[in-house]
């Protein structure tokens, strides 16, 4: 498969800043040495707790913040280091689904207006094309033509999603962040939106970044999956690879609190012990070790790198033994 995104070394501190004279006293350490790449056509989930950093990432690769220094290459552009109007050209290429429907979408301007807009903006068709894209639109997401007229609060949560979904499409865009997309909407209503992404995919061939923290909504998605630990990549493998063989102590933790629809099915969950550490001052060596069962001296010392395990699968853990196959 052909690479669309390659994520080198993706780093961002964000100041954190005391007093009067607002003098910078640390920094938040939110996203720190990331890597991984995504493929034409592909999705790629990435999961972690609240604060691991994985919606910065996805906001460093939109260009909404400025990365400190890695690079992102989008078709082999480094998107870091084009100026503002070089970007212009790339903005259309990737778009956003937030998690808030409600909050994405502009409560005064119509369905029509809403779809129409981003086509106009980026003088994407002729005017007189621009009426007919916007219905096609709202047929691909499962909506009807006389929603055109509509506002947004005449919608359900799971139909505004449709149309935020609809307004990404409408830049014809080759990759879409996906930042949480279902989480604020109705278990019922989840996998319809889900379904959804599945089958525009497969028409349209597009990419996803598709971040969450629920592993079951990852997993049903998802063709390969990154997990994040308070900024760092501590693994990456093929969805299926992963929660069956997962070779990160905190990986396993993370899969060990997914529920089972089986009342007679007994699951060993992994409780882990204390809080996630604080991101401006990380612990030293391996970042998971105060919360690890395997911990050892060489943990708090050594930080472990990224390295294979097995096909399509990387690690950082010094023992990836002790989880991996068991
Ligand atoms: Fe645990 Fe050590 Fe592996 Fe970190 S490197 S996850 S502390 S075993």
């Amino acid at each position: 498969m052909e690479k669309l995104l390659e994520v080198r070394h993706l780093k961002k501190y964000f100041p954190v800043k005391k007093g009067f004279i607002k003098r910078t006293v640390g920094s938040v350490k939110a996203t720190d040495d990331v890597t991984f790449d995504i493929y034409k056509g592909e999705t790629f989930g990435l999961v972690g707790e609240s604060g691991c950093g994985k919606t910065t990432v996805g906001k460093l690769i939109l260009q909404l913040h400025k990365a400190d220094s890695g690079e992102i290459l989008f078709e082999g552009t480094d998107l870091t280091k084009l100026s503002k109007s070089e970007l212009q050209k790339y903005r259309k290429d990737i778009q956003i689904i937030f998690q808030d429907p409600y909050g994405s979408l502009n409560a005064k301007m119509k369905v029509g207006t809403i779809l129409a807009e981003g086509i106009k903006k980026h003088k994407l068709l002729p005017p007189d094309q621009i009426q007919p894209r916007v219905l096609e639109l709202l047929k691909l997401v499962g909506l009807h033509d006389s929603d055109v007229n509509k506002y947004p609060h005449e919608f359900s949560g799971g139909q505004r999603q449709r149309i935020v979904v609809a307004r990404a499409l409408s830049f014809n865009p080759k990759l879409i962040v996906c930042d949480e997309p279902v989480s604020a909407l109705d278990v019922s209503v989840q996998a319809q939106v889900l379904n959804l992404l599945e089958d525009l995919q497969k028409e349209l061939g597009i990419s996803y970044l598709f971040i969450a923290h629920g592993m079951a909504v990852v997993r049903h998605i998802s063709h390969r999956v990154g997990v994040m630990y308070l900024g760092k990549m501590v693994e990456i493998a093929e969805t299926d690879e992963l929660f069956e063989h997962c070779g990160h102590p905190y990986t396993q933790a993370l899969l060990s609190s997914v529920p089972v629809a089986n009342p007679f099915h007994k699951k060993n969950q992994i409780m882990l012990e204390g809080e996630v550490p604080n991101p401006i001052n990380p612990p030293t060596g391996c970042r998971f070790h105060p919360r690890c069962r395997f911990a050892c001296d060489k943990c708090k010392q050594e930080e472990p790198q990224l390295r294979k395990i097995a096909q399509g699968h990387v690690v950082a853990c010094h023992y990836p033994e002790k989880v991996y196959g068991n």
